[in-house]
């Protein structure tokens, strides 16, 4: 179910664009419009969940699948991560913020894909 204010629902309708790199039944993924990283994306899923927090055992399909999205992606994009490889590029880091105090702004469940050099810094 969409709700009326919330700006990851109007994305995954169509309402407003969006930069979308990959699309399923159950998630969209775009990517970020304030980028920390050079590859930075938001796994959204299509259903209006407002957090992480409000998840139940229903959703560990939905979960799990998000989570084994990110290789993917990080590995389309060209961040694969390579054991004893050195080049900066390699391997990338997931990130699901939840709560004020998690630093979550968006209150529509969404995974963030990272990747670049030291992201973090920005973070
Ligand atoms: P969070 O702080 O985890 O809730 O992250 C919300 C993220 O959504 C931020 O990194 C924003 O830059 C991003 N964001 C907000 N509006 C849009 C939009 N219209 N298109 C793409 N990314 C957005
Ligand atoms: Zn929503």
């Amino acid at each position: 179910m969409s709700h009326d204010n919330c700006i990851f629902c109007k994305i995954v309708a169509g309402q407003i664009p969006s930069a979308q790199v990959y699309a399923d039944d159950d998630v969209i993924v775009f990517k970020d419009i304030n980028p920390a990283a050079e590859l930075h994306l938001l796994v959204v899923p299509r259903r209006h969940i407002p957090t992480l927090q409000d998840c139940s055992v229903e959703d560990q399909g939905l979960l799990g699948r998000m989570l084994l999205l990110a290789p993917k992606l990080a590995r389309d994009a060209g961040f694969a991560f390579e054991a004893g490889s050195h080049r900066e590029a390699n391997g990338f880091r997931v990130v699901m913020n939840t709560g004020p105090g998690g630093g979550q702004e968006v209150y529509h469940i969404h995974m963030h894909v990272l990747a670049g050099p030291r992201p973090w810094k920005r973070m």
